[in-house]
């Protein structure tokens, strides 16, 4: 397992401030970016993109990792989340579940508040007791 240094964090925290700028939320006003480090240490970022038809709208973590999948990752190290919420920002139900296709259940989620503070959770806290590809055997 990638060991999660300071450094290590500090960067995905910059990189997902400035997707955090890319955000599309004319709905919502809530801007989100995440950042994701494939186990080949490259690092994908991502977005929310809201639609008019808010069903689909996609959140920043799901673009995040379709983004480092679409360059042919597919095992994970780290995610990294943050919003413009004072409080820290969790992933959603729908990330947690599109998340656990490709990461590991003890993977780190580092959820940010807005300015970079930050808790870190394993996808297992995060989402007990979940449905996985290991279900389908
Ligand atoms: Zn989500």
């Amino acid at each position: 397992m990638m060991e999660l240094s300071e450094e290590l964090i500090f960067g995905l925290i910059d990189a997902a401030k400035k997707a955090r700028e890319m955000a599309y939320a004319p709905y919502s006003g809530f801007r989100v970016g995440a950042c994701i480090v494939a186990d080949s240490g490259n690092k994908y970022t991502g977005c929310n993109v809201e639609n008019a038809s808010y069903g689909a709208c996609v959140c920043a973590e799901r673009t995040a990792l379709f983004n480092a999948v679409c360059s042919g990752e597919r095992s994970f190290a780290a995610l990294l989340v943050i919003s413009d919420s004072e409080d820290i920002t969790f992933p959603c139900g729908i990330c947690r579940q599109t998340l656990l296709e490709f990461i590991s259940s003890d993977m780190p989620i580092i959820c940010c508040d807005k300015n970079g503070a930050f808790s870190i959770f394993t996808m297992k806290e995060l989402m007990p007791h979940s449905f996985t590809k290991e279900n389908m055997k």
